[in-house]
């Protein structure tokens, strides 16, 4: 059993100062990963690698999992840390590594040893050689095969001797903190979880806008958003989310504007109420699940018109992705099953039969020019009725 995990990470683009600042949220970020796992875990950072060590009995797999959550991990190395008592000790510790570690010993290998001191009295190729030599000794079953080993058992000379030959992948991307923050607009559908994803992937902590319009939607449908940020936090950490009752500015708009522009002119003030939460908490972006052509509010024109409400950039990490793209995501971050449940949204219950699909921009602000006796007031009282939940990860 592995008392250890070494970390790897990625090193482009983090040179010098930001090195720290990425070790210490990738570290922050493990932290929160591992804080439900069973077992307590002692978190270092010791030249360039961050080193996860168990202080007692904890489950393996668990931890595993929990750590292919974590954005910035491109690697988890179950790892022997010994002490450096001299090279017949270091044969003796790979002897038993592969002993302990390899029921069936048919099987090629090679050793690759780094020294990240270099006073150690043996140079990486001798110590390759020599242990390469002890192993077939002691495992005649074994074979050398240094281009395509089954084991690359991998042995790094530091303040302790590091010993491991397994490497599992990690998510890559960049640990959220490092990037700043956005706001997502969050529904109950199938992208847009997938686009907090991969916004919180290149290391954006998220917060996140829902808007709901009871009694046309239900408890259950946005009890099904709050599952889906549950799910979505396991990558991204907490989320804020606020909850916006969107009722009666649904049915003001209905009432006033040409159905066939209704999903525009809703999508125009979901984005400036989303965008006053991003200003009021530093979001320094909006996020959506949309993309090119996928419904009419999402052609180029629509997305266009959209936009225009905005100060904020928009990012639509989807932008360019397929449905069956967008559901293969989802399906390996787990929202899947919890997006396609059928509960109502608020676009789709006042949606109208034909909508436009070319919105034409001074047309759409004329129309909105019929919502001036009462809009202000609504959307102040829709910003001041706002409910914040704070979403904490799903667990395992
Ligand atoms: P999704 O699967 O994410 O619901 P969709 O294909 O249903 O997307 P639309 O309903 O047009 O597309 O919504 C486009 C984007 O607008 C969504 O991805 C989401 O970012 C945002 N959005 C739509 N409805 C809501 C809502 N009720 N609350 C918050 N954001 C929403
Ligand atoms: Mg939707």
């Amino acid at each position: 059993m592995f008392q250890a995990f070494l970390i790897k990470y990625g090193e482009i683009g983090i040179k010098g100062k930001n090195r720290h600042l990425f070790e210490d949220a990738l570290v922050h970020q493990i932290k929160y990963a591992l804080k439900p796992v069973e077992g307590e875990f002692l978190i270092t950072k010791e030249q360039g690698r961050i080193y996860i060590e168990a202080l007692g009995n904890y489950d393996y797999e668990e931890v595993i999992e929990s750590l292919q959550c974590v954005f910035g991990i491109v690697g988890i190395c179950p790892v022997v840390l010994t002490e450096d008592k001299g090279f017949e000790q270091l044969v003796e510790d790979i002897i038993s590594y592969l002993d302990s570690h390899y029921t069936d010993k048919n099987k090629t290998f090679k050793v690759n040893t780094r020294r990240a001191r270099k006073n150690y009295p043996l140079s990486s190729m001798e110590i390759n050689a020599v242990l390469g030599e002890k192993i077939l000794e002691a495992f005649p079953e074994m074979k050398v095969d240094v281009h395509n080993p089954d084991i690359m058992i991998h042995i790094e000379i530091r303040k302790k001797i590091n010993i491991y030959s397994d490497i599992i992948p990690g998510l890559g991307g960049m640990p959220v903190g490092t990037n700043g923050k956005a706001m997502l607009l969050l529904s109950g559908g199938i992208d847009s979880p997938v686009a907090g994803y991969m916004i919180a992937k290149r290391g954006v902590k998220i917060d996140a806008v829902y808007f709901h319009a009871p009694p046309y939607t239900s408890e259950r449908a946005k009890q099904k958003v709050v599952d889906l940020a549950k799910i979505v936090a396991k990558y991204s950490g907490p989320i804020y989310l606020k909850v916006i009752n969107f009722t009666d500015i649904q049915m003001y708009i209905y009432e006033k504007c040409p159905h066939e522009e209704l999903t525009i002119i809703m999508r125009r003030y979901m984005m400036r109420i989303a965008e006053y939460f991003a200003k009021e908490t530093n979001s320094l972006g909006l996020v959506t699940g949309e993309s090119i052509g996928q419904v009419a509010s999402q052609t180029m024109q629509s997305l266009a018109a959209t936009n225009e409400v905005c100060e904020l950039p928009v990012y639509r990490p989807l932008i360019g992705f397929d449905k069956q793209e967008i559901i293969a995501v989802s399906e390996k971050i787990g929202t899947y099953e919890t997006s396609i449940l059928p509960y109502e949204d608020c676009c789709t219950i006042f949606v109208a039969k034909h909508p436009v699909t070319k919105p034409n921009l001074k047309i759409i602000k004329r129309s909105e020019t019929h919502l001036e006796e009462k809009i202000e007031e609504m959307v102040k009282t829709a910003i001041d009725t706002a409910e914040t939940i704070v979403v904490e990860a799903e667990r395992l």
